[in-house]
């Protein structure tokens, strides 16, 4: 008489519990694959563009999944990281690298390559960090083209709106005080304060009706923000200029 010991009953219901779930897996898959199946569609395509080295059309395309709201196949933080470290935009290499890291943990299929790219970004995220020409996520600064640099900007006096003059606080503009004598009778006082003449000097541009104030372009900077990489080395132009300058210097003394 056969009999089906109760271990093999227990195999044949986890076979038939994971058919069913391979089934419904499938099922489900079939209902989300135009979804799914356009951001890995967009990841391979990306995946092969990286392969050939067009690290530019990669990004492209990581960007247009980002963009699409389609959901994000869990490697595709860390092929981005990836991506964006090859174009030297190692701030945002770090920041996908960390949440690819966040998100999958050790069980990431990338898991090892990740640390390894988590290790060749610590020098160049070190060298944004010293560089005082770039911005922390690299990116060079430029001169202000407000006030060229120089922080500060001449502009129409805020306080007096421009007028140089602002009324006198003591006599309401008016230029005289009123005083009640002994016998209480009024009696009028030139103001002391404006000399009867009723406004004042403005205290801040002191008549001048401008006033040299943080230029507001950059918020006293002197700097602005760019989209240009920054190299962590002096401007070409501006070592070009001062040895010139030094040249012309050493012309002039005999
Ligand atoms: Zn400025
Ligand atoms: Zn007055
Ligand atoms: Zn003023
Ligand atoms: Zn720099």
């Amino acid at each position: 008489m056969r009999t089906i010991s109760p271990n093999n009953f227990h195999k044949k219901i986890v076979l038939l519990l994971g058919l069913v779930f391979i089934l419904h897996l499938n099922t489900g898959m079939a209902q989300v694959q135009p979804t799914l199946g356009g951001s890995s569609r967009l990841m391979n395509t990306a995946l092969s563009e990286m392969e050939k080295g067009e690290y530019d059309k990669a990004n492209g395309l990581f960007r247009q999944i980002i963009d699409s709201n389609l959901p994000i196949p869990s490697e595709m933080p860390y092929y981005f990281a990836e991506t964006l470290f090859e174009l030297q935009q190692f701030d945002n290499s770090a920041n996908f690298l960390n949440k690819y890291l966040e998100i999958n943990g050790f069980k990431g299929d990338n898991y090892e390559a990740a640390k390894r790219l988590e290790q060749r970004l610590e020098n160049p995220l070190n060298e944004i960090k010293v560089c005082q020409l770039c911005d922390r996520r690299g990116y060079r600064y430029q001169q202000c083209f407000t006030c060229e640099g120089t922080k500060q900007i001449e502009q129409e006096c805020n306080y007096c709106k421009a007028k140089g003059v602002i009324g006198c606080s003591r006599c309401v503009g008016s230029g005289m005080v009123t005083k009640r004598n002994v016998f209480n009778i009024v009696e009028y006082f030139e103001c002391d304060r404006c000399s009867g003449k009723g406004r004042l000097e403005c205290p801040t541009c002191n008549g001048s009706k401008k006033e040299v104030s943080a230029c507001r372009t950059c918020q006293g900077s002197g700097r602005l923000q760019s989209d240009h990489l920054c190299d962590h080395e002096p401007e070409k132009e501006i070592q070009h200029l001062s040895q010139l300058f030094h040249k012309l210097k050493s012309h002039g003394n005999p």
